[in-house]
């Protein structure tokens, strides 16, 4: 694979993921963010990571692992299963297999993601942050709404 082939596999980075990670271009459906984000992975564009990540989730996120995380792997190829983009009007499922390379063996990170959408753009659910957050209060993407009414049901 060239240098200047995109990580997600849809061809030339310029003309891929890198707009996005450049902050050029925005994702228009929840499919193209997690490409984008596996793309950050494998570029280590961690503040783009950071970014794509629900807003009141991103400073709960641990950088330091992400990037770990980032760098600690060869990060091979992308498969998207299959992507839900609207399971309602502003959230959507993505179902991908992420192949890398540890170091030691290949590895394949099977994930059922959950995304969310706000203000024109895409956002990461991450079912991993910890959240001091009741089902009454505003939702962490921002919505406005209870959080028990909004992401709390694809967390
Ligand atoms: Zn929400």
């Amino acid at each position: 694979m060239s240098e200047s082939n995109c990580p997600c596999g849809q061809g030339n980075y310029a003309h891929c993921c890198q707009p996005l990670h450049l902050g050029q271009a925005k994702a228009h459906t929840a499919e193209q963010l997690m490409r984008s984000r596996y793309s950050a992975f494998a570029k280590h564009e961690i503040d783009y990571i950071v970014k794509t990540t629900a807003l009141g989730q991103q400073q709960a996120l641990d950088v330091a692992a992400i990037r770990d995380w980032s760098k600690a792997n060869h990060w091979l190829k992308l498969e998207v299963v299959q992507a839900q983009e609207k399971l309602d009007k502003h959230h959507a499922q993505v179902e991908f297999k992420a192949h890398y390379h540890d170091g030691q063996q290949a590895q394949v990170h099977h994930e059922i993601s959950h995304f969310v959408k706000h203000e024109g753009a895409w956002y990461f659910l991450d079912p991993t942050t910890t959240m001091n957050i009741t089902m009454k209060q505003p939702c962490i993407c921002g919505s406005g709404k209870k959080f028990k009414q909004c992401c709390a049901q694809y967390l």
